[in-house]
Order: C-alpha cells, then structure tokens, then sequence
C-alpha cells in the first residue's frame, strides 16, 4: 500500500532521499551473543525506565506513519521476540492507516511458537539470522546450543505464512565463510530468501577488520563454484541487497555489501533506538531525543517536527572507507540492526 502525501512533509534529507522505511528496536537485549556482535557476558543494558512502553513505541510509529510518510516498518533489536508486548505493538502498528507493511528481523528463538500469533496480530513477514548449519560452530558462533530452535522457527514462521521467510547470514574468515553454497541449498530447499551480509564495524568489542572481512566478491565467487547465478532483472530501489537469480530463478539470492558496494545513495531509512533516540544511519554518531521530548508533552506535531530536522542531518554516506571514520559509540545491538 502506498502512503497518501503527509500533510506536513516527508522525512526528506539535504540529498533528497526520503526515508519510507522506519526500523525500530524493541530492546537491546539478547538471548544469544554472537561473536561479532557482543562479548560472552552482554552489554550494560538499557535500564526499565530509559525504554520506551508500549504506547509510547505505537505513538511514534504512529507519528510516523500518518505524519512522516513512512510506509514500512520493521521490529528489530536486540532479540525483538523477548518483549513481551510485541504481539500488542504489531496489532496496533497494524491498525494505523496507511497501514504500513510489517516485518522482523530475529534470530528465531521461539519464533516456532509465536509465529501464528505475530501473524494474526498482522505482522507480514520475517527475517532470521542465520550464519551456520553446523550446531557446534552455532554454539561457538552464538555461545548458546540452539540451532534446533532457530531451524524451528524458520519453519514456523513459514507455516504461518510470515512469507517470504528471508535468512541473514554474516561470514566470517575462518569461522564459517566455507559454508555460504551450504547456506543457499539450504534456504532453496525450503522455500527460504537467503541474504548475506557484509560484516560490519558495529560489534561492541571493536573486532572488525576491514583487511580480513569476508567480501561480497568472494560470497559471490564462492557460490558460483556450485550454483549458476545470473543477475536479478528485477528494478532493485532502495533494497540493501543486491540480488542473484539462482539457476535462471524464481529462486534468488541476495548479498548486502554495506562495505564494499555500499548504497547509501539510495538510502530510505529512519530508525528509532529502544530508548526514543531517532538515528538517520546505522552509522550515524548523533541522535535526537525523541522520548524527552514525549514526556516531556511534544504534541505529534512536535515530534513530527522533531523527526524532520534529525533527518536533515543525515550524512550523505557512512564513511567507513574514510580515513576519520569513527565507529559508533552504541553497537549493532544497541541501535537495532
Ligand atoms: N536479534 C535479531 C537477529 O538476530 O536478527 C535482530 C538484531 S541483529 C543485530 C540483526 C542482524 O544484524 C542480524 O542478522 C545479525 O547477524 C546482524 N549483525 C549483527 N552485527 C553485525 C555486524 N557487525 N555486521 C553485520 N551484520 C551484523
């Protein structure tokens, strides 16, 4: 469905891109602690009070919808399933007119039980996180034991019709980059859209090394030993992933190359941290207060406002390739991925 023209304007940079699509973190928090994303004993979490409530997640998105034009919106986090009321969010976001499209992206614990649920609350579709078939190297890789829960939920999140069901899977030298042709079967065989995706300096242990990532270069020359991929005629937009058709299609293959093949140029997103703060990139080093400003008393107008100006300021790339390039202070799973 597309958005009728917001009265008072859209979510428009100094660039001319218009953010449509509005990420918003439900938590910080975790239920595994992948390697490239949080030490073995967490991050200091957010604390009861600094995350938004319920309503106070639905006002925002509802700002965002009927005032800012925004017509997608994804739950991420953090692990989104460990929040209680995300059924009741979803039901709510749902029920906003324009109705936006709805997804997640989790790692699928769980997912195998609540996915019927999510969907009757109106949740459209899922991405699960997904980097290795192998359950040892999952539970080195995620320092938890539960591959089983996570192949359950992506079968879940089918049988519910969360479709189409997509798979993140990050690569990493040594680790399991020898298993993206395992990763694809797999996603073929079960109706599954599989993504790779470039890793990234967001990890809270500052790990990441340019010179060692896997590259989606190598992605590529690493499936085309085993599958005959063709480019995706399909008009890409603003999808992050540059997509393949698998065998001359339907099935399709996708690699996020934030690093090496970035597309900030055709950015459209907007995110709203677990505790009210706006970022216009997941790189960005500032943010804007909008909780303070909602407790504060900000009418709609005002956090529309608010919004707007955060928007403005967003940069023109995320400049990892520049030499001052600073990584941001919150991680991956502080902002929502
Ligand atoms: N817990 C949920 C999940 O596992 O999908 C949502 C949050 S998680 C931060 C979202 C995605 O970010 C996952 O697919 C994860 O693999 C990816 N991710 C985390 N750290 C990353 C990094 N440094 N570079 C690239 N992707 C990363």
């Amino acid at each position: 469905m597309t958005a009728a023209p917001p009265a008072e304007g859209v979510l428009v940079d100094r660039y001319g891109r218009v953010a449509r699509d509005l990420r918003v973190s439900l938590t910080d928090k975790c239920n595994l602690r992948c390697t490239y994303c949080m030490p073995a004993e967490g991050l200091p979490w957010l604390a009861g009070p600094q995350l938004l409530g319920d309503d106070e997640i639905v006002r925002l998105v509802r700002v965002a919808v009927e005032r800012l034009g925004v017509t997608e919106v994804r739950f991420t986090g953090g692990e989104p399933l460990i929040r209680p009321g995300l059924a009741g969010i979803v039901a709510e976001v749902a029920a906003l007119t324009p109705r936006p499209r709805i997804s997640l992206t989790t790692n699928g614990i769980g997912l195998d039980r609540l996915a019927p649920t999510l969907r009757a609350a109106g949740l459209d579709r899922v991405n699960v996180s997904l980097d290795t078939l192998d359950r040892d190297r999952f539970s080195r890789l995620t320092r938890r034991d539960r591959l089983a829960d996570v192949l359950a939920g992506l079968a879940g999140a089918a049988a519910a019709g969360l479709t189409p069901v997509k798979v993140n899977s990050v690569l990493m030298r040594g680790v399991n980059d020898d298993e993206a042709p395992a990763l694809l079967r797999f996603a073929l065989d079960h109706g599954y859209e599989l993504r790779f995706i470039e890793q990234m300096p967001l990890d809270a242990q500052h790990g990441w090394d340019r010179a060692t990532m896997v590259t989606a270069d190598e992605i590529l020359a690493s499936l085309a030993g085993a599958f005959a991929l063709t480019p995706d005629p399909a008009e890409r937009g603003a999808a992050p992933a540059e997509t393949w058709l698998v065998g001359g299609g339907p099935a399709r293959v996708g690699v996020i190359a934030s690093v090496t093949r970035p597309f900030c140029g055709d950015c459209d997103r907007t995110r709203l941290t677990a505790d009210g703060q706006v970022r216009a990139c997941l790189f960005a080093t500032e943010e804007s207060d909008l909780r303070g400003a909602l407790r504060g008393g900000a009418d709609d107008a005002e956090l529309a406002d608010r919004w707007r100006v955060a928007m403005r300021g967003k940069r023109a790339g995320h400049g990892i390739d520049d030499p001052t390039f600073l990584q941001p202070a919150r991680p991956m799973s502080a902002i929502g991925g």
